[in-house]
């Protein structure tokens, strides 16, 4: 997993084997490379900053082990600082409330909202055996109210009836009043989205989450996203407030550093990941993985 960067640490490194120390000269060698792989993988440099600083911390002093090289030293700190800042676990999401259990979708446009409501709706049905409703709270774009109720269609997920004329926070309260006459386990409310950040939208999600109160306020975020990653975590995060942030297009070619920057100033956990266009593309997000990507 490690390969890459295990053999550069290890040329730089290599001449030290035997030495009882990592020295300030030697590890920041080694930062320098991580420094790169982390640039390269699109980790917003405020992050790269923060991140080298903590692992160089680590490395300065640490006494090499006689049976691995200095190299594989640093790789195993780096990595398990790359662990530990993701997440060492698999964060489950909070369903623990009384039903029905409001779970709010915010993001950009374009970001997977939409699609990733249908999965997870999907999941909570299939896997957990929870009685799902969906509503789209999107009342800019017919055509993504019209999307869910596609998908839901499909799956054979309810979405709350469409009634023109509403703002957003009627429309949640509409859905949870729905969820609560229909017996709904989980009501999801897929908000709506713009393609820059912008104050408006900032203000509507935090109005509607005032109504709605939801249980877990997940913001959906591609994961081809670079340096904006923390502008846009970081926004949602300290204007709406999150409980989790949900990745999506990890099936693409990115190296996934926006898991890291998004993570690393919110300190909210990834919870969810998107791996591809279907609707059973979902997966739980896995620290280790995303750790090895983004070292390259
Ligand atoms: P929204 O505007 O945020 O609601 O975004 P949509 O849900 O409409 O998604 C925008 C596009 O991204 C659609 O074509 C989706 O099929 C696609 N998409 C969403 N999630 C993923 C994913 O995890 N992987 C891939 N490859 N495509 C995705």
């Amino acid at each position: 997993m490690f390969d890459n960067l295990s053999e550069k640490l290890g040329g730089i490194l290599d001449r030290l084997t035997g030495r009882g120390a990592l020295s300030e000269a030697d590890v920041d060698a080694a930062m320098r490379e991580i420094r790169r792989a982390l640039l390269e993988a699109d980790v917003a440099l405020e992050v790269v900053r923060s991140f080298t600083e903590r692992v160089r911390e680590q490395a300065v002093g640490a006494t090499v082990v006689k049976s691995v090289k200095p190299g594989q030293m640093v790789v195993k700190i780096v990595h398990d600082e790359l662990v530990a800042t993701l997440g060492s676990d698999v964060q489950a999401l909070d369903l623990n409330t009384v039903p029905p259990v409001p779970i709010m979708m915010v993001g950009l446009q374009g970001s997977g909202k939409t699609t990733t409501t249908a999965k997870l709706a999907r999941r909570l049905t299939e896997r957990d055996k929870r009685k799902v409703l969906m509503a789209s709270l999107d009342v800019y774009r017919p055509a993504a109210m019209e999307q869910l109720a596609v998908l839901g269609r499909d799956l054979g997920i309810d979405t709350l009836p469409i009634v023109a004329g509403q703002q957003p926070a009627q429309i949640a309260r509409r859905a949870i009043e729905a969820a609560k006459l229909g017996g709904y386990d989980v009501v999801m409310l897929d908000t709506a989205g713009r393609t820059t950040l912008d104050e408006a939208m900032m203000t509507e999600a935090a109005e509607i989450k005032a109504v709605a109160n939801p249980h877990e306020v997940l913001l959906v975020a591609d994961s081809l996203t670079g340096q904006d990653a923390v502008n846009l975590a970081r926004a949602f995060d300290t204007q709406v407030g999150l409980t989790g942030i949900a990745l999506t297009r990890i099936d693409g070619d990115g190296r996934g550093g926006a898991a890291l920057s998004m993570r690393a100033v919110t300190g909210k956990p990834i919870k969810l990941m998107g791996t591809g266009e279907k609707t059973d593309a979902l997966e739980d997000f896995h620290p280790s993985r995303i750790a090895g990507r983004i070292l390259g």
